[in-house]
């Protein structure tokens, strides 16, 4: 195969996830990435990996690092749940998902730490990922592309895929017209260990569930667990990774949706203490096992986010630059697609590139093809994702009477307080 070069800006889920399938197929790829150091930012979420996230990273990644990804999930043995529940954790409606005991179908859905995956798929790329990078431009040409950085030095390659996420500066350069568009929430997240004290501050009966409780004044607060269902350290040591993985401790993931005008005034100049304490005094409606979770929070760990909502670009045309992610396609997380878009992403561009290469087509053909095929289904997402939000952020009065009041006191004559034990 002739050398192709491939320069990715940004070393998020999707670039990464693309660096190794362009690399084991013979590209010479580089990833330019704007933070310091790897792990320079605090980003230790746990994210939902779907059976397309789970496609694109068994597609992309090599084989032991897949397997050590599997070790590092949630265990899929037991049947799992979404929740829908009013403030006080009195069920509205529930999803059920089958548990797999074998783990091995990758069609179940399994929670992942961000970070933890993130470090896996920096393993065998220490040579190829470039910190202290920030990609500020692009420029496209009939044989490759040039991409620029802050500190005023500049790349040539093939192809240059921008991959610099939500706030991407190349995205505002290039696709001007489709700048995200403000959903009017915000969230706040945070992690909470899981076990305190000896005890789980999850009850058992909601272990296996995600669970979004609707509260007062269109405020949610959701939750899951991130269990993992082999330590890291020992799963990175039994797969020969040399490093110390930047998680240990199963946590609890939480994260409260509030509206625009409800949401911290200036939070840019905030610390993450006076964050926090804002979390916990917009939880005190919420019930108690819910303000726990913030309470006992990891201060380091909350962050605020403004949820957007990307646009789809009117023209789009075909070029050796081309977009990955959420710098083209961010959405709210509601329903838990955003970062296994951007991993199918990085997996159908790999093969649009690599089948290009081995048949000998032109490598625009390769982008064209990927574009229309990932605009098809990623803008599906967003518009999916903006209406779950809506949905969950009631404002008609009476619907939120018979939502959070009407329906879980109906079903709590038959069912058990989900808190019990
Ligand atoms: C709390 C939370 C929970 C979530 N849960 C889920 C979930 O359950 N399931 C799911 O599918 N998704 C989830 N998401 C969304 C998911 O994390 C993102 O959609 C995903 O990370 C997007 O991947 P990406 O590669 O496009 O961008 P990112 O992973 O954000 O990576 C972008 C990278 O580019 C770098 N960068 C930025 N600007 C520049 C620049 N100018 N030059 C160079 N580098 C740059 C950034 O530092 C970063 O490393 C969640 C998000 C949040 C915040």
């Amino acid at each position: 195969m002739a050398k192709i070069s491939v320069a990715i800006a940004g070393a998020g889920l999707s670039g990464l996830c693309l660096a190794h399938s362009l690399l084991r197929t013979g590209f010479d790829v580089q990833v330019y990435e704007r933070d310091p150091a790897p792990h320079a930012r605090r980003q230790g979420y746990r994210i939902t990996v779907d059976g397309y996230g789970l496609a694109a990273l068994q597609r992309c990644l090599p084989p032991h690092l897949f397997k050590l990804f599997l070790a590092t999930t949630s265990p899929t043995d037991e049947t799992g749940y979404f929740r829908v529940t009013n403030h006080q954790l009195g069920e509205i409606f529930r999803l059920t998902f089958k548990g797999d005991p074998s783990g091995n179908d990758l069609r179940t859905p399994r929670q992942a730490d961000r970070q933890t995956l993130r470090a896996i798929m920096l393993e065998g790329l220490q040579d190829k990922v470039h910190f202290g990078k920030e990609a500020v431009r692009a420029e496209t040409a009939s044989d490759g592309a040039t991409l620029h950085f802050a500190d005023g030095s500049y790349i040539q390659a093939s192809v240059i895929v921008c991959a610099d996420g939500v706030n991407s500066a190349l995205r505002k350069q290039l696709l001007p017209d489709c700048e995200p568009e403000d959903t009017n929430s915000w969230g706040i997240y945070g992690r909470t260990l899981l076990v305190q004290n000896g005890r789980s501050l999850v009850p058992d009966r909601l272990k296996t569930s995600g669970v979004f409780a609707m509260g007062p004044s269109s405020r949610g607060f959701f939750f899951t667990t991130m269990r993992f269902r082999e330590a890291p350290q020992t799963a990175f040591s039994r797969f020969g990774v040399d490093r110390i993985p930047p998680i240990t401790d199963d946590y609890v993931m939480w994260g409260i949706v509030l509206p625009k005008e409800q949401s911290p005034k200036h939070q840019g100049k905030w610390s993450n203490e006076m964050l926090l304490r804002f979390a916990q005094d917009i939880t005190r409606d919420f019930h108690p096992v819910l303000q726990s979770f913030v309470d006992r929070a990891d201060v380091d760990s909350t962050m605020a986010v403004k949820l957007k909502a990307a646009k789809e670009p009117s023209t789009w045309p075909v070029s050796r630059v081309t977009f990955m992610g959420d710098a083209v396609h961010v959405m709210p997380p509601t329903g838990s697609h955003g970062g296994n878009t951007a991993l199918r992403d990085a997996a159908l561009l790999a093969e649009k590139l690599e089948a290009a290469v081995i048949q000998g087509e032109a490598l625009e053909k390769a982008i064209g093809s990927y574009q229309e095929e990932m605009s098809h289904y990623a803008f599906r997402e967003v518009k999916s994702a903006k209406a779950m939000l809506k949905r969950f952020t009631i404002k008609n009065p009476i619907i939120g009477w018979v939502m959070m009041r009407a329906i879980p006191r109906i079903r709590s004559i038959t069912n058990k307080p989900l808190t019990s034990e």
